[in-house]
């Protein structure tokens, strides 16, 4: 039988393990992928930690994942051997809960996700299942597409749904692994970009991904001067900190809306008064179907919106997950297999 190169946690807390395992099979309505290249989020550390309800170990990580098709169970329609594609956070649904039923499967109760509910991408080959993928277009390396599978759909998706209109105020709270693909994804809606940071260090950059305005987080008040340049119609926060999302609030414009991309641990504080005054609401967004990847794919491969990224081979997969933890990395770290 042959194997493959699968680097796994072996338990919650535990250091990674490089092991050899026997190339998985798909089963009914999957494909396996022959993996490219996966990216590494912050998120992996729900595995990592053991910290996601219910999960089993050992578990591969890896929700950012791009590579070809290379076998297709039975009952799959529509995609064939050779196909690039990729997958992102999610990994398929129920079918038959409320959400479901609605037709929302981003929210379905007993969603999959690849390297949580299932071995994800930091291995030669994952299995997939085909509501889960995404077409890559050629313009697109796999290095490109996997930090796009969820750092760039989660921004592009939250932006598109903001109800944010061209020419209109929108801030992106963070520079970082989701705020500097956010930037791009902003100014390429057309929208008036704002990149707040803390800091005047990652001003240049942010100018050259797009912002026509950089606020410096520590020095100004970002409130103030949000309401200055006319008030935001859309503020979309990638950092993982209240505080910075709560003094931000101020700088709504009316009917503007905070969206929450993330995941911070300390409440955000909200004068109720600020929310009744000018119809502001703070919402919140997580990623999207397989065809919003697709979507941000082609949007990406469309208009040049590309993530910066350190690649690692597989093999180095315990340091690189290290960098990514670090919060050094400029922005995201991305493994390859060289395949
Ligand atoms: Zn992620
Ligand atoms: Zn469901």
């Amino acid at each position: 039988m042959s194997t493959m190169r699968a680097l796994q946690v072996p338990r919650a807390h535990a250091s990674f393990e490089l092991v050899e395992r026997p190339i998985p099979e798909p089963g009914v309505g999957s494909v396996r992928i022959k993996v490219q290249a996966c990216g590494i989020c912050h998120s992996d550390m729900f595995v990592k930690e053991g910290l996601f309800p219910g999960i089993q170990f050992p578990r591969v990580p890896g929700h950012e994942v791009a590579g070809i098709i290379d076998a297709v169970g039975t009952g799959v329609a529509g995609w064939t051997t050779g196909q690039r594609v990729g997958v992102g956070w999610y990994g398929g649904h129920c079918g038959h809960c409320e959400s479901c039923r609605s037709g929302d499967f981003v929210t379905c109760r007993s969603g999959q996700v690849p390297g949580i509910t299932m071995d994800g991408g930091y291995a030669d080959y994952m299995i997939a299942p085909a509501e889960a993928l995404a077409a890559i277009p050629d313009e697109l390396s796999a290095v490109e597409a996997g930090p796009l599978l969820c750092a760039g759909i989660t921004t592009f998706n939250a932006l598109r749904n903001s109800g944010a209109r061209p020419g209109d105020l929108v801030a992106v709270l963070g520079v970082g692994g989701l705020g500097h693909l956010g930037v791009q994804f902003a100014a390429k809606m057309g929208f008036r970009t704002v990149a707040i940071a803390r800091g005047r260090d990652k001003e240049p950059l942010a100018r050259k991904l797009g912002a026509t305005h950089y606020i410096d987080s520590q020095a100004q008040d970002p409130a103030a001067e949000l309401t200055t340049l006319g008030g935001a119609a859309v503020v979309i926060a990638t950092v993982t900190n209240g505080k910075a999302m709560g003094a931000v609030l101020g700088g709504l414009g009316i009917n503007g809306k905070l969206v929450v991309l993330g995941a911070a641990m300390e409440p955000i504080e909200v004068p109720p008064l600020l929310l009744i005054s000018g119809r502001r609401s703070i919402a919140g967004w997580p990623s999207g179907s397989s065809k919003d990847s697709q979507d941000t794919l082609a949007f990406s491969a469309l208009t040049g919106v590309r993530s910066m990224n350190e690649t690692f081979p597989l093999a180095r997969g315990a340091e690189a997950y290290e960098r990514m933890m670090s919060g050094k990395a400029r922005f995201r770290v991305v493994l390859t297999t060289g395949q």
